[in-house]
């Protein structure tokens, strides 16, 4: 089998530039992902130089070598800023590509003029390119949640291989030097393929990347209540659960606390329902700031909060309830009439006063009901 060079660089460029218009549409849909325009100018560049390169004889060689080389280095410099943003990174080495290409072309110039040497140009630009792709992989690899490691390793490993076929490629030449790239044979074509590899790889690895951040932001929504960041009710029965066969298991009570904003139609109709949110938004947020890192918030109704306790007794579960209650009415948030605004508590505690998510979240609700009926602003235990 014969892998022409030339029909191979075609095929790359034809490849990079529809992935380039590609991931250009992609990111015009999907406006919140970053970096996507990166790589859809990664693409893009990579296209053209492919195209420069293939060209070689035909255009001066000025442009077929030195100008293709810069593009298909700034293709993959633009990878690693696209990595950096899609990975919401901070931005190392911002000179980094400057300071490649500064290095490349000066190189390739006396290679191409000064002292013509096939040979050496092959080894600046492999070497220089696999900086960058390096980079990418490592960026891409690191520190990635579970769910997201096979779609973001896959990924990497688009730019990896590339790495290191690029080294096989640097020792081979120094071995053997070619003196005509178009013809060097097939350790030459073989970088080619890599890069080809790298195109396909990483354009289905970044959709894949995109599909798994997609499915997990969407879970997130669709387990919180979009106002005040709290866990809505389905979260709130799952986390429940989970959290009472870990009590079960290691004989620990739980408990459970059921709040209510004191007469909140009040607030709603004085001061309008907007204050009405910025009064919801602001009560979730001092008690998720009360509450240890263990415990759970959820909006169970409109004006109603269910505060999970793992691990806590009904008497800390008291105390507890009285320190949130103290904490929202020192809020100040005006009802409209000069009076600030409170909330009732109901607390219920596994195994005395409920075995299951419905049973105690029932107990909860009759204690809170205790508490408005005898005056509103108060703790009643179940
Ligand atoms: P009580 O002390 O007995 O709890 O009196 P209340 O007025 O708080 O009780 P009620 O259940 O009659 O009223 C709850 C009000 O909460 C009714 C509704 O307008 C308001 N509410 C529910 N959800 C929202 C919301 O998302 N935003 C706003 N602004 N108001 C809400
Ligand atoms: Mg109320
Ligand atoms: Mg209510």
């Amino acid at each position: 089998m014969q892998l022409d060079i030339r029909t191979l660089t075609f095929t790359l460029q034809l490849f990079a530039l529809v992935f380039a218009v590609g991931m250009f549409l992609v990111q015009r849909g999907q406006p919140a992902m970053r970096g996507l325009s990166w790589w859809a100018a990664a693409y893009a560049a990579a296209g053209l130089g492919f195209l420069l390169l293939a060209l070689r004889g035909a255009i001066p060689d000025f442009v077929s070598v030195v100008v293709a080389s810069a593009l298909l280095l700034a293709s993959l410099c633009f990878f690693r800023e696209g990595a950096i943003r899609f990975r919401r990174q901070p931005r190392r080495l911002p000179w980094l590509g400057a300071a490649l290409l500064a290095l490349l072309v000066p190189t390739l110039m006396y290679y191409l003029y000064v002292v013509p040497n096939v040979a050496n140009r092959v080894v600046a630009v492999t070497l220089t390119n696999a900086i960058p792709a390096a980079l990418t992989a490592w960026l891409l690899a690191k520190d990635v949640p579970i769910r997201l490691r096979s779609s973001h390793w896959f990924t990497a490993a688009a730019f990896g291989q590339m790495v290191i076929v690029s080294a096989v490629r640097v020792a081979h030449t120094l071995l053997h030097p070619p003196d005509n790239l178009m013809t060097a044979g097939p350790v030459h074509a073989l970088y080619l393929l890599s890069v080809l590899l790298l195109l396909v790889m990483s354009i289905f690895g970044c959709i894949w990347m995109l599909t798994m951040h997609q499915e997990i932001e969407l879970e997130r929504q669709a387990r919180t209540d979009p106002l005040t960041g709290a866990m809505n009710r389905l979260a709130l029965a799952e986390s429940i659960t989970r959290e009472l066969a870990r009590a079960q298991r290691n004989g620990r009570p739980l408990s459970v606390l059921m709040f209510d904003l004191d007469f909140f139609k009040q607030l709603n109709d004085r001061l309008g329902h907007q204050a009405g949110d910025a009064a919801l938004k602001n009560v979730a947020a001092a008690t998720q700031r009360h509450l240890r890192a263990s415990d759970l918030l959820a909006r169970y109704g409109g004006e109603e909060f269910v505060a999970v306790l793992p691990d806590t007794d009904k008497a800390r579960a008291v105390e507890t309830a009285e320190r949130l209650r103290q904490e929202i009415e020192s809020l100040g948030i005006p009802c409209g009439n000069g009076t600030a605004l409170t909330a009732s508590y109901g607390a219920a505690t596994y195994p005395a006063d409920g075995d299951d998510f419905d049973s105690l979240v029932a107990s909860a609700d009759a204690a809170l009901y205790k508490a408005k009926q005898s005056g509103r602003n108060r703790v009643v235990a179940a």
